[in-house]
């Protein structure tokens, strides 16, 4: 079984066929993130809709945050804290300096962060994030919080922050951009197993073909090649991660 751990399920048009293909090719699980404040009303709506297979992770994503007014802010606080039994981790948050080229906007971006972070240690969920540009910075920020389950999606580099993340019990999610991104092959060369994570970032497109949670399979077995695993070992280990990860939420939430 797999378990996509990072997937934008409102950004599809077909997302019932989406579905359909993931649990034709065993997916049992699939963790919808959100961008903004309208976001966050849509992943709730599917993941009541898609009860025990899609479950919901509420955040301000920081490529969001020139449309992201005060008032979204408090509302999705307000919205996080109230289905806070419901959720299964804060995300998609972090910190973009480079999608987001305009610098006005960083210190909105990093306050957005913070009351993001300070809320998942708040309710003791672990948060996903997105690190673009940003990497070091946001390795600094994570030490003044006491978080519970720290996950870095789609990380690309620097490479020395590896050591820091590993040491720290952070894990890492690899999406299909593993099949050709070099920087990629070595963030899953580098991370240990039992730290490592599947996820789409659907319906984000590698190569020009749209991501899925279906390709977790794929994922699976680019990780089993280039760690020398049999691809039973890799989907079970990693299967059992995301369990562990989510607190084991992921089968009980709507
Ligand atoms: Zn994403």
């Amino acid at each position: 079984m797999f378990a996509d751990v990072h997937c934008h399920a409102d950004l599809y048009q077909d997302f019932n066929d989406v579905v359909i293909r993931a649990k034709q090719t065993g997916v049992a699980a699939i963790v919808a993130v959100s961008m903004d404040i309208k976001s966050m009303d849509t992943i709730i709506k599917i993941s009541k809709q898609y009860y025990g297979f899609v479950f919901p992770s509420l955040g301000l994503h920081p490529d969001a945050c020139s449309r992201t007014t005060e008032m979204d802010l408090t509302k999705g606080l307000e919205l996080i804290r109230s289905s806070s039994k419901n959720l299964v981790a804060i995300g998609e948050i972090g910190l973009d300096h480079y999608f987001v080229k305009s610098r006005e906007f960083y210190p909105w971006q990093e306050k957005i962060f913070r009351e993001m972070l300070r809320i998942s240690q708040e309710l003791n969920l672990p948060v996903i994030l997105h690190t673009k540009g940003a990497e070091r910075l946001i390795f600094k920020i994570l030490e003044e919080y006491r978080l519970e389950n720290v996950l870095i999606h789609w990380y690309t580099g620097p490479k020395d922050l590896i050591d820091v993340g590993t040491k720290r019990d952070y894990y890492f999610s690899i999406t299909p951009a593993i099949t050709y991104s070099k920087k990629v092959q070595y963030v899953a060369e580098k991370i240990s197993l039992d730290h490592l994570l599947t996820e789409s970032d659907g319906p984000v497109e590698y190569d020009k073909i749209r991501g899925e949670p279906k390709d977790c399979k794929l994922i699976v077995k680019k990780i089993a090649d280039i760690k020398g695993y049999s691809e039973d070992e890799v989907e079970q280990k990693l299967f059992e991660n995301a369990f562990y990860f989510f607190k084991s939420k992921l089968g009980k939430s709507y």
